[in-house]
């Protein structure tokens, strides 16, 4: 029984170098952040050896008397950690991630080809949210089930409630889906919920973003007024990777919810393949998490995950950006750099260089998704390594330096030979594909 050193100096030290990138950078990816020393001793531990497939209590596998002690521990802890009444709220915490976790919402209460409304990718949305593009179903969702997204009001940057529910009066979807990747507002739950019932359609919140936030009362409670909650467990929540999926016990719509979610995850999506047999040693660090997010110190945390990404907001504002929807109300902030000059992906790739992490990202109008023109920037990890306010106003500060580097670097580009030589190459005459077999 050899230690990794031992046993793979090779694995071992490309670990290392990963930990010293991680710790040696400004991390303002708004899905990640750091977990703690207890939550990865419970997720490097035995608990990987067992097979659970089925529930506490119901297993095809024998041996599992200390997984079924550990998983109704997580179940116990998710509920409380989210103030819910273990009688009108259910959970399962086996989900791989966020995206099963999804797919198995949609697995468990639509039939093919039903009508789901998720808010559309280029504006925030998540793929799983059913995206898809006018010419390709780009996402399984929308392969499977008919995807009509919503979007923001481009003026605002906010989700255009009026649209939506017009779009939802004429599509009558079977499922309405909240919750975002990149979108720096709440979502308005009780005209969802509105909407969702005039039209006869189950209410779905996606919180993998702001899970930590919203255990920690710092945003508004979708559980107040959606019919299922999904989540990854690694973002806000701080927890190991992983997803949950809560819903009422009472039946919606006709739908039992609980047996329906519960035996899509097992039997349904691991027959499909998306799902595989529980990760118990997730689920052991998932309970670590959800201890401590029942912490004041949790609480305190992500009121500084929320008043850092203000800080941030108000100097970015104070520089000259504009940020969508003009500020933040969570974890992140989306700038649109468009107005300076320059693309999010040059910026993203600027940055880099000085190891400040972050992501580009489309904005609302935005014709490339590869070449986006905004930045998106998130609090929770660097919170998480002790920075307050004025480190995120230095934030700011660097980000506007590495935009200005990023310009001049444009401007250099435009007054030299290799600005000659991408008109070459990008004019229409030239073929990338000369001499070359295809
Ligand atoms: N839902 C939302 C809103 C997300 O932002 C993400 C990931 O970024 C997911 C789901 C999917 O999570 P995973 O990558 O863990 O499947």
């Amino acid at each position: 029984d050899y230690s990794l050193g031992e046993a793979d100096p090779e694995v071992r030290e490309i670990i290392t170098k990963e930990k010293e990138r991680q710790f040696k950078s400004l991390e303002l990816i708004a899905s990640e952040n750091f977990t703690s020393r207890a939550v990865m001793e419970a997720v490097g531990s035995c608990l990987t050896n067992k097979y659970s497939e089925g529930l506490p209590g119901k297993r095809y596998y024998g041996g599992n008397e200390y997984i079924d002690e550990l998983e109704t521990l997580c179940q116990k802890r998710a509920l409380a950690a989210f103030n819910l009444d273990e009688n009108k709220w259910g959970v399962n915490v086996q989900p791989l991630s966020g995206s099963p976790a999804n797919f198995e919402v949609y697995t468990a209460i639509l039939k093919p080809h039903d009508r789901i409304m998720g808010l559309d990718l280029p504006h925030g949305g998540h793929l799983s949210h059913g995206f898809m593009t006018p010419k390709r179903r780009v996402s399984g969702t929308s392969i499977y089930f008919e995807s009509m997204p919503y979007r923001l009001d481009e003026s605002t940057g906010l989700v255009d409630y009026d649209m939506l529910e017009k779009t939802a009066i004429l599509f009558r979807p079977k499922l309405i889906i909240a919750g975002a990747s990149a979108y720096p507002r709440d979502f308005d739950y009780p005209r969802m919920r509105q909407i969702a019932d005039a039209v006869g359609a189950l209410l779905m919140m996606d919180m993998a973003h702001i899970s930590g936030l919203v255990a920690a009362s710092v945003v508004a409670d979708p559980f107040k007024y959606c019919d299922v909650v999904t989540t990854t467990t690694h973002k806000s929540l701080r927890g190991p990777r992983g997803g949950m999926i809560f819903f009422k016990k009472d039946p919606v719509l006709g739908v039992e919810l609980e047996s329906a979610i519960n035996n899509a995850v097992f039997p349904g999506l691991q027959a499909s393949y998306l799902q595989g047999g529980p990760h118990n040693h997730t689920i052991g660090g998932l309970a670590v998490c959800l201890k401590h997010a029942q912490s004041p110190e949790f609480k305190v945390y992500q009121n500084k995950v929320v008043s850092n990404c203000r800080a941030l907001a108000s100097r970015l504002v104070e520089l000259g950006y504009k940020l969508v929807s003009g500020g933040s109300d969570n974890h992140l902030v989306l700038v649109d750099l468009r107005p300076m000059g320059i693309d999010g992906a040059r910026v993203e790739k600027i940055l880099d260089m000085a190891s400040i992490t972050l992501n580009k990202n489309s904005v609302p109008g935005d014709k490339s998704a590869l070449v986006p023109g905004g930045i998106r920037i998130g609090s929770p990890a660097m919170t998480t390594r002790g920075f307050s306010e004025k480190e995120f106003v230095a934030i700011a500060d660097f980000i506007h330096e590495g935009v200005e580097i990023t310009l001049e670097a444009k401007k250099l580009v435009q007054g030299s030979k290799l600005q000659d030589f991408m008109n070459f190459v990008t004019s229409p005459n030239f073929s990338l594909m000369n001499n070359v077999a295809d």
